[in-house]
């Protein structure tokens, strides 16, 4: 059977050669289809429509390979922490993403799948095949960004098939993928966190990652102060802690005021969001503009370059 894997995977694998900045310490899988995904979400270069190779993901090559030449590097590694596969949408794509997610599970590793919307009786097979979370490509914080990056059904059946996915799997192991950047104001991002975190969800932070052979090629890359800011806020929910207080809107954009609160995390808010060990190194960004730190020296090793752009949104 046909799967893809991020390049970096297949390196921590020791299948290819490749000069990595980070390491990954979770494997990421992305289904195989010769054709693309069948929805057309502007910012993808898996969607059929898009022009772009479907070699990538993001910024990342993702060569195909066989899954059964993979799963036996798989089993017993200790530095693979955890594994993710990612579906696409085609010809009998469920029944396949079930088998794939049976044969990785029996590696033993913890494993997340991140998959459109399907009906919770699929959600229960996922699980008996051994998923142990799940991630939701939401990627739009409001229905009207929703409809203009054409993604696939409705923003309400996403929404009903996060509390389908929080009643399967828990409170707290379903991933909300929000990609920060498509055209909401900052308030608004700000609001769609809060909510999914109101639900039970998790957040995993994507900055937005304009790609050749996507409609949205030419659109600009966000603000990274603004994306520091989200960092800092999607941190203190995660951790369930109040952001009201420490919170100032002006204009959309949002500001924090100083609080030791957040100030002594920064180094953490920075991470990689998402399930645990996933680091989806340079996944969004080069390594000259980092939006996600994959791990902690890189964060050390930038810590003033981050206060810098910070320091344009902290209000006294
Ligand atoms: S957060 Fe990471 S490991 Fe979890 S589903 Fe998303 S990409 Fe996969």
């Amino acid at each position: 059977m046909l799967i893809r894997v991020s390049q970096g995977s297949l390196a921590m694998l020791g299948l290819t050669k490749l000069k990595m900045d980070a390491e990954p310490s979770t494997i990421y899988f992305l289904q195989y289809s010769p054709g693309g995904c069948k929805a057309s979400c502007a910012f993808c270069t898996q969607a059929r429509v898009n022009i772009g190779s479907k070699d990538f993901l993001s910024r990342i090559i993702w060569p195909r390979v066989r899954l059964e030449d993979i799963l036996g590097r798989l089993k017993g590694n200790t530095r693979v922490k955890r594994v993710c596969f990612q579906a696409v949408i085609k010809d009998d794509f469920i029944d396949e993403a079930i088998e794939i997610s049976r044969r990785l599970s029996s590696t033993g590793i913890p494993l997340s799948i991140a998959i459109t919307p399907v009906n919770r009786e699929v959600l229960y097979s996922l699980y008996e095949a051994g998923v142990e979370r799940l991630g939701i490509g939401l990627d739009a914080a409001t229905p009207k960004i929703f409809r203009n990056v054409n993604k696939p059904y409705t923003w309400e059946k996403y929404l009903d098939f996060i509390r389908d996915g929080l009643a399967v799997f828990g409170e707290k192991k379903v991933h909300i993928h929000l990609i920060y950047g498509l055209g909401e104001s900052e308030e608004e991002f700000l609001r769609a966190m809060k909510m999914l975190y109101k639900m039970g969800a998790d957040v995993s932070l994507f900055s937005f990652t304009p790609i050749r052979g996507t409609p949205l090629a030419n659109a600009p890359q966000p603000s990274i102060s603004g994306y520091r800011v989200m960092q800092v806020l999607r941190f203190m929910l995660s951790t369930g802690q109040e952001i009201d207080t420490i919170v100032k809107l002006c204009g959309g954009k949002v500001y924090l005021k100083r609080d030791p609160r957040w100030l002594r995390n920064i180094h953490k808010a920075v991470l990689t969001s998402g399930c645990p060990w996933c680091n989806r190194p340079f996944y969004n960004e080069s390594p000259r503009m980092i939006y996600n730190y994959p791990n902690m020296d890189l964060v050390k090793k930038n810590m003033d370059k981050i206060l810098r752009e910070l320091s344009a949104r902290v209000v006294d």
